[in-house]
């Protein structure tokens, strides 16, 4: 009997899966499990596309079809949290298996927290994450970098530090400080990111710790809640995974990489923040990089926090309709929403065709904020700092000054 807490190794039972899976296949094992045993009605995951850069979601319902789903995908930058509300309806009316990365998990419990996700129909399979690549900037670093055609490689992978490629040819890895030291490697978000192994969904798996001749062969799981102690128990003793006791070593190593990591995101950020300045500083360099904005909606379609349904900013009165670059107001309304519980998943920058660094600019902010009233967006069900207005107060504060606009408050209804 699995029970909160614990540490295992396990691996899929099934030989054709484990080939197909990237360390063992036991995150694929499980969820095949749920759905076939109707603990889950269909799984939200992850699956390639036309090419190993191409990393799309899939929702499934057909237990066979998962196995097309096993391995990772490290230039796969999607965030799963939004679809889950946009076209699943918030899970409301479904039980629902996700493979979680990190950003994946904090913007399902922001939306799970504005009653836009029912958290209790969600069974969140975690992964462990070291970072992601974006598409067409590992195209370009392949070609330049690593002398290869990226269209040859069949497989890539992040492994001790090193982005490595297989081709026909055989293995080739480049040290990944050494990639971002020159513009490569990891999305500038996912080096700040310190959200490395997600504890808060119900079961966090990786490759951290997994040694001896298990490496590579299984998947190191933290059990996380009672739902993934459940999960994992009866998956066993169905037979769809073996496990066995997580080795003394094997969670010291593990424990020290995701030290290792946080420091690292600590350097990043230090090094970002810094660099875009303080006060007027940064105010300046934000309002000249936003100047390049053409207002084409991307950053708050994808964004997980952005989900109303009369956005501000498609109001007359705060942005003028037709104007390209949308005034500073354009993006003012999204650093006063959202900046206390931005997550920090890279979309608003990643799908931003002006190239402007949304993410950092809001994540500049979230971790003041955070600083200022300790409010950590992502990890619990703790309400957001906006969610502390007093809308009727600030209601009858705006009538007397002729306007009524505010953020609908949500929160307390
Ligand atoms: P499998 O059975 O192969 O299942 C993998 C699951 O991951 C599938 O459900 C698949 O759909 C899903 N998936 C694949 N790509 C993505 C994606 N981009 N976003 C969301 N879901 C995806 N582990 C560590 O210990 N350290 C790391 O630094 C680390 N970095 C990772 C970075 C990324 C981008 C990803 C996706 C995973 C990372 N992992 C890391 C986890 C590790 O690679 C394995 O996913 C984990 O050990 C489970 O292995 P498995 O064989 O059981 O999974
Ligand atoms: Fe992974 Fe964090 Fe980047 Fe998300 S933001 S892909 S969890 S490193
Ligand atoms: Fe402007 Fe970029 Fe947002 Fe599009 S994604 S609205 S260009 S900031
Ligand atoms: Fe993600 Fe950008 Fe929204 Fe922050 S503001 S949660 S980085 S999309
Ligand atoms: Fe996002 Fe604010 Fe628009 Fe809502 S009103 S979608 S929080 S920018």
């Amino acid at each position: 009997m699995a029970a909160k807490g614990d540490m295992v190794l396990a691996w899929t039972t099934n030989a054709d899966l484990q080939k197909k899976a990237e360390c063992g296949g036991a995150v694929t094992a499980l969820l095949k499990y749920a759905l076939e045993n109707k603990i889950v009605d269909a799984v939200l995951t992850v699956q390639r596309g036309v090419d190993l850069y191409d990393a799309q979601p899939v929702l499934i319902t057909n237990p066979e079809d998962l196995n097309n789903t096993a391995g990772s995908l490290h230039c796969g930058t999607l965030l799963l949290s939004k679809l889950i509300k946009k076209y699943l309806d918030g899970a409301s009316d479904m039980k629902l298996g996700v493979t979680v990365k990190g950003c994946d998990m904090m913007g399902i419990y922001e939306l799970a927290k504005r009653k836009q996700i029912n958290l209790d129909n969600v069974t969140m399979i975690g992964v462990n994450c070291g970072g992601s690549v974006s598409p067409a900037l590992a195209r370009t670093m392949i070609r330049e970098k690593y002398e290869v055609d990226p269209n040859d490689v069949k497989k890539e992978e992040i492994d001790k530090g090193q982005f490595i490629i297989e081709t026909e040819e055989g293995h080739k890895g480049i040290a990944m400080d050494i990639l971002e030291d020159e513009g490569f490697g990891r999305r500038t978000n996912c080096r700040r990111c310190k959200l490395k192994v997600p504890r808060q969904a119900d079961l966090a798996c990786g490759n951290w710790g997994v040694i001896g001749d298990k490496a590579g062969k299984a998947t190191f799981v933290e059990v996380c809640s009672q739902k993934g102690a459940d999960l994992l128990t009866r998956a066993e003793q169905a037979g769809a995974i073996a496990t066995e006791p997580a080795p003394a070593k094997g969670i010291e190593i593990r424990g020290k990489i995701e030290g290792a990591m946080l420091k690292l995101g600590d350097k990043w950020r230090a090094k970002d923040f810094t660099e875009l300045g303080q006060g007027q500083t940064r105010l300046e360099k934000i309002m000249k990089a936003t100047a390049r904005c053409i207002k084409c909606y991307s950053c708050i379609e994808a964004c997980p926090i952005c989900y109303c349904v009369d956005c501000s900013t498609k109001n007359p009165a705060l942005v003028t309709p037709g104007e390209i670059p949308p005034n500073f107001m354009f993006h003012l309304i999204r650093y006063a929403h959202i900046s206390d519980s931005c997550v920090n998943c890279g979309q608003c920058e990643e799908l931003c065709p002006a190239e402007i660094p949304n993410a950092l600019f809001m994540h500049a902010q979230q971790v003041e904020l955070e600083d200022l009233f300790g409010h950590k967006p992502g990890v619990d069900m703790t309400l957001p700092i906006l969610a502390l207005v007093e809308e009727r107060a600030e209601r009858d504060r705006l009538a007397k000054t002729g306007s009524d606009m505010i953020y609908l408050n949500c929160f307390n209804k």
